[in-house]
């Protein structure tokens, strides 16, 4: 075993199972290891890189301000926090953003807004979250609670009361959940990410988005990994025609430094005041001049490139040896192999392509600017895995 990864193994906490790959270098959509072996990046750090590893835009962003000033606390302005809540505003027609440093505190903020909506417009009793089954929302204990699935849930008791999960696309059972209950706030992913990239119905979302607005719940989607143009629009929630009240965001916004970011709408953006959410790092303004190189460039023609690769990916898998299905939206993809996705993933690997795993599915999430040739390379070799006998 290498230098780097025995002394990962003998100080690092063992919470990850990691793939045998030390990263050591990058540029664009490939990496290297430590023997200078070449990999594609499918990946991009789970959906962060967005423009790549070692962009230089966004070298370039992240640079110059870190010679100017790296980090000075909320208590002072800076310039690229309001210039990234601007642009964010701008893109989406939200009134204000307040700004943490991942999607599970992205999450915190949008319930902590539904929970004071409620209170504040209909009783405190009115406090309870609608999540869906199979989703995904983080891992701190009030995201777990939100996260509908038990396996997360079982060791940590007791999680943050006042959540109830409700199968995905099945708007009889929406609607029973909210009769049912006090709620205040229902947060849904578009599409479930790490629940298997399963692409939520239309006219699920479009139900769900009334009934909200009907009985004054705020309607909160959780694009952390949707959103900042993976799917082939801004936000996922942009494809299903709905206005929320709230967006949580993360991942791919930063496209590589930490950062995390709840979007609020007019009716909402004054719910949380002076002294109600606070973050020390939240706005760094390292994180967010890298933000706003990565979201200055989520113009038309990045979002018709990612949807012309997205064809192409499902035409190149639909229907290949060894693949039962391709789903997804955008570079946001799964595909279900014969085999186990986990070995397909393996043997990816071994071959130079980092692919993920998404429930019993192979997940890409590349950099949205992935050169074709590039692209065409990877899926090759995926094609070639999947259609391996067992
Ligand atoms: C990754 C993810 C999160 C959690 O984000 P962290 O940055 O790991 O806290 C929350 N929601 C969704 C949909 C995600 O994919």
């Amino acid at each position: 075993m290498s230098e780097i990864k025995a002394r990962d193994k003998a100080f690092v906490a063992d919470t990850y199972a990691r793939f045998d790959v030390a990263i050591t270098s990058g540029i664009g959509s490939e990496l290297y290891d430590e023997n200078d072996k070449r990999y594609i990046d499918m990946g991009s750090g789970i959906g962060v890189t967005a423009f790549g590893t070692a962009d230089v835009e966004w070298v370039k962003a992240v640079s110059e301000q870190l010679m100017r000033v790296q980090h000075t606390s909320n208590l002072y302005y800076t310039e690229p926090c309001g210039r990234l809540a601007e642009l964010l505003c701008k893109k989406t027609g939200m009134a204000k953003v307040f700004f943490g440093n991942s999607g599970a505190e992205a999450n915190e903020c949008a319930i902590k807004i539904a929970r004071k909506y409620g209170s504040e417009k209909k009783g405190s009793e009115y406090s309870t979250i609608v999540t869906l089954e199979n989703s995904f929302h983080g891992r701190t204990l009030t995201t777990l609670a939100a996260t509908g699935q038990e396996h997360y849930h079982e060791l940590f008791q007791p999680l943050t009361p006042g959540f109830v999960h409700t199968p995905a696309n099945d708007f009889d059972a929406m609607c029973e959940t909210v009769k049912n209950n006090k709620v205040c706030g229902i947060l849904i992913e578009c599409i479930q990410g790490e629940g298997g990239v399963n692409v939520l119905d239309k006219e699920f979302v479009q139900k769900t988005a009334a009934l909200a607005r009907e009985n004054d719940i705020l309607l909160m989607i959780d694009e952390v990994q949707t959103g900042n143009g993976r799917t082939g629009e801004m936000y996922a929630y942009m494809n299903y025609g709905i206005t929320p009240d709230v967006v949580s965001t993360a991942k791919g916004l930063g496209g590589g430094l930490p950062i995390g970011a709840c979007l609020m709408s007019e009716k909402v953006e004054k719910v949380l005041g002076h002294g109600d959410h606070g973050s020390t790092f939240g706005g760094n303004p390292i994180a967010c001049a890298g933000a706003v190189s990565v979201v200055e460039r989520i113009d038309e023609k990045l979002l018709a490139d990612v949807k012309a690769k997205s064809e192409y990916i499902f035409t190149a898998l639909s229907g290949a040896k060894g693949i039962e299905k391709v789903v997804g939206m955008g570079l946001m993809i799964g595909i279900k192999t014969v085999r186990a996705a986990s070995d397909i993933v393996k043997e990816c690997n071994e071959k130079g392509v980092l692919c993920l795993t998404a429930k019993d599915k192979v997940r890409l999430l590349p950099a949205l600017n992935i050169p074709m040739d590039i692209l065409k390379e990877a899926v090759e070799v995926i094609k070639e895995v999947a259609s391996k006998e067992i």
